[in-house]
């Protein structure tokens, strides 16, 4: 094994930590494998006579067999849907949701056919987005017109709808969520009515269900904002720890987005900063990326899982071959990454003053209590916004994001660390783990009542709960 060889970009980084415990041997059976049905031919017969397959998420750590999938073709029989429903409906938009909002064994209801981008306007800076647009469907589209998304998350198969439900963000400290950047939407009721809604326009709505969670009605369509077309600069390189702590917010006032990966056992700390760029100032020869260390790191990660006491050793070996790596190019092909690890995640926002003492405090926890976890964390600054269920109301944030391999036990890793985001008054991200019910919610938000009178006027008859939705909004 010549460890002198490893040459790691930040993207190899995290796909070869992955791929290597899976290969490992560790893989087995996945949670979703261990958990769905096994039979040679999944799923029930749902009510029009048609099979109806099992769901599961991402990950693979929820699943449900919903009674019937329904996939409207448009608003009109959406409406026509929800009018003569007898059983309760939850919708899905690309299940990357690790926490347990989607699952039922009633109606699974997706807005898949409901997607595209119209009437992109270069005079307003606007565009309307259909619900069920993947993120990743927007960046080309937009580019023909000359405008840009604002910012966008890690990654872009989320749906537009389910983005907006959960607060899903990017990172830089003065850009908003996603939700942040819709300037009006269309939502339906268990009625079936369609509403509109805006800052202007049925306003305390508008404050709700731009994080909804699912939990008000199917949002069809909304109007975002954009900026005209912009190329980024992304630059990445590992630092010392205690360097990435310590500059953190430096880092962060001197870029347009910027986040770091922290690696636990290890003294390392991946920075990216990433700023807009003159497309005339991008080498013709931008430089060539780091080979493909994916063997190598996999050995590595091998090592780790079957040596554990050589844990922050090796990890500090490779960290040290991470090479910096600089990329260019139109703003939605660097937002974009491709996650083809399966993993589970835990994410909090704490106040954004607070955030790298908390990523400190994790980090020795990790050590002291030796938890076996090898994968990095992520952690991004968010600027505060107005959404009533949004954890960045009011306060600007700072997110950190823990995660641990799809097939590795994730329960104990997250139980150690969630005390020490609760000490921080953080407030968990609704699409990913954590143990809070309504109880904590309504001591972090302040607008959560009313969140909940808007739920009830909504949905009156509890058409769009599941068990989770009740748990987390305290509705028996
Ligand atoms: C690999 C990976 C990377 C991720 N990266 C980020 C990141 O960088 N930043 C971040 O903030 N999050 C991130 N997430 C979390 C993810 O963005 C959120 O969980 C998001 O809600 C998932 O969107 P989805 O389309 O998969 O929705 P789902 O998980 O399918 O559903 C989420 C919620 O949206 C509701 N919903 C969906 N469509 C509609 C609709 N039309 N009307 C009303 N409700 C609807 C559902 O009922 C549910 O409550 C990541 C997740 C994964 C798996």
């Amino acid at each position: 094994m010549n460890f002198d060889r490893i040459k790691l970009n930040r993207r190899e980084l995290l796909k070869a930590s992955g791929a290597a415990l899976i290969a490992a041997g560790t893989a087995g059976t996945t949670a979703c494998s261990s958990n769905v049905k096994t039979e040679e031919t999944p799923g029930i017969i749902g009510p029009d006579g048609k099979r109806v397959l099992p769901w599961s998420n991402w990950s693979g750590n929820q699943h449900c067999q919903p009674a019937q999938r329904l996939v409207p073709k448009n608003e009109d029989e959406l409406a026509g849907i929800l009018k003569t429903a007898r059983q309760p409906i939850r919708c899905v938009g690309s299940g990357h949701s690790f926490s347990g909002l989607v699952p039922t064994d009633q109606t699974l209801l997706s807005l898949a056919r409901l997607r595209g981008v119209e009437n992109a306007d270069l005079n307003t800076m606007e565009a309307d987005v259909w619900a069920g647009t993947r993120l990743s469907q927007l960046g080309d589209k937009l580019w023909d017109q000359g405008m840009s998304v604002i910012n966008m998350s890690d990654i872009d198969t989320q749906a537009f709808g389910g983005a907006l439900a959960t607060s899903t963000h990017g990172t830089g400290k003065d850009l908003g969520t996603i939700s942040t950047q819709v300037k009006s939407l269309r939502i339906a009721n268990s009625s079936g009515d369609i509403l509109h809604c805006s800052a202007t326009q049925n306003a305390d709505l508008f404050n709700a269900a731009r994080n909804n969670i699912g939990a008000l009605g199917v949002v069809t369509q909304a109007r975002i904002g954009t900026e005209k077309a912009y190329y980024l600069k992304e630059h990445s390189w590992m630092m010392s720890e205690e360097e990435g702590l310590e500059r953190a917010a430096e880092l962060r006032d001197a870029h347009r987005h910027y986040e770091m990966y922290a690696l636990p056992h290890g003294d390392y700390m991946l920075g990216i900063a990433i700023d807009k760029i003159d497309p005339a100032d991008i080498p013709e020869k931008p430089p060539v990326e780091s080979g493909d260390a994916y063997e190598a790191f996999r050995t590595l990660a091998n090592v780790v899982d079957y040596l554990p006491f050589l844990r922050g050793w090796l990890v500090n070996f490779g960290a040290s071959g991470v090479e910096p790596e600089t990329r260019y190019g139109p703003s939605h092909e660097i937002f974009g990454n491709l996650r083809d690890i399966r993993f589970n995640e835990m994410e909090y926002t704490v106040p954004a003053e607070v955030g790298p003492q908390c990523l400190r405090e994790i980090l020795h926890t990790i050590k002291k209590q030796n938890i076996p976890v090898v994968f990095p964390i992520e952690a991004r600054y968010i600027k505060g916004d107005d959404v009533w269920l949004s954890p960045f109301y009011q306060r600007d944030g700072f997110s950190i994001s823990c995660h641990n391999f799809h097939d590795k036990d994730y329960k104990k890793y997250f139980a150690a660390i969630e005390p020490i985001f609760w000490k921080y008054d953080g407030r968990p991200h609704w699409g990913k783990i954590h143990t809070l019910a309504a109880k904590e919610f309504a001591a972090r938000y302040e607008r959560f009542n009313d969140f909940l009178r808007i739920r009830a006027e909504m949905d009156p008859q509890g058409l769009f709960l599941n068990d989770h939705i009740r748990k987390v909004l305290g509705i028996v």
